[in-house]
């Protein structure tokens, strides 16, 4: 596997890296299709964006506009959910993490229902794939009623990891210590989304307030090599999406994405695809992108490739 991996990014060959083994663990489930699926779906011709966001809250505006809008309700969220699944049995996505809100929980009425819907469409759609549900807090969300909430999600024991997501500045992280205790307690994989646009500083704090094991992008990082070795000697996985990266403005380009000092640092990295129905890019694409811009070797991506499938945190769930 190793061997083909590299090759097909030597042969520059996408088709051959679509049919290997591949994670993503950094995927918001409900934009993580492709725009060929939706579109072909709403039959409509859905172009991908050609500039980059000024900011997330214009990210979501062109998203409602050009995606949202042709897929509406709960037939239209199941469908894109449907596209996830289906995305990431196209591109051999062995491993894969997907994001749900509790709203999108309680969008199907109750938790139950909610997994039985979700389960069926990972059996018919991606059926190969090792699925990882994910529960997103939104970072401006009530804490206290979220914690409310927890218990009846936990029950189920369907959940594997949580995350905060969306504004980085809404609330101090601090304040979300219970829900991360009770998560904690429930076995769950602690993860959220810092430095972003945060900052290095931003990125420790989270880790050590919320005893986090995996930070979602984190490469603001790459501002404090004291930050970076702390990640590296804690372990601490950061799950980077370069194209999101690129189309919110806070990387240049693929050539000089940070991911290449974290790397370098030691920290454990993997790539993943974050709102695929946006940035329009795979986890091939991802891999032979930073490839073809001379960031890292073929040998390096396939590391990075095998710290995805490692899944090594997960096998210390605790049983229910
Ligand atoms: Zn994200």
């Amino acid at each position: 596997m190793k061997r083909s991996f590299i090759d097909s990014l030597m042969n520059e060959s996408l088709a051959d890296l679509q049919s290997i083994s591949k994670s993503d663990l950094h995927n918001h489930a409900g934009r993580g299709g492709t725009l060929q699926y939706i579109g072909s779906w709403a039959k409509v011709n859905i172009e991908p964006p050609t500039a980059v966001f000024k900011s997330l809250s214009e990210m979501q505006s062109w998203y409602v506009d050009h995606v949202k809008s042709h897929c509406p309700g709960i037939q239209g969220y199941l469908k894109r959910i449907e596209a996830s699944f289906a995305q990431a049995a196209e591109d051999h996505i062995d491993v894969l993490a997907l994001s749900f809100g509790i709203d999108e929980i309680h969008s199907l009425g109750t938790m139950e229902s909610f997994s039985r819907t979700i389960d069926e469409l990972h059996r018919r759609f991606a059926p190969e794939a090792r699925f990882l549900p994910e529960l997103a807090f939104d970072r401006a969300c009530n804490v206290d009623e979220a914690y409310e909430r927890i218990e009846e999600i936990l029950s189920y024991n369907w959940f594997r990891s949580v995350d905060i997501c969306c504004d980085e500045f809404a609330q101090p992280i601090q304040r979300f210590k219970k829900l991360y205790q009770r998560a904690n307690d429930a076995g769950l994989i602690l993860k959220a989304h810092v430095g972003e646009f945060g900052s290095a500083d931003d990125v420790m704090e989270a880790v050590e307030e919320l005893e986090l094991q995996e930070v979602h992008h984190g490469i603001a990082a790459t501002k404090s090599p004291q930050i970076m070795r702390w990640l590296a000697d804690h372990r601490i996985q950061l799950n980077v999406c370069p194209t999101s990266n690129i189309m919110l403005g806070v990387a240049e380009s693929y050539s000089s994405h940070p991911i290449r000092a974290l790397y370098d640092f030691g920290i454990p990295v993997t790539i993943n695809t974050d709102d695929l129905l946006i940035f329009n890019q795979s986890v091939s694409h991802e891999y032979m992108n930073l490839h073809k811009s001379g960031l890292m070797t073929a040998d390096e991506l396939n590391v990075i490739r095998e710290t995805g499938l490692s899944l090594e945190s997960y096998l210390f769930i605790k049983p229910s």
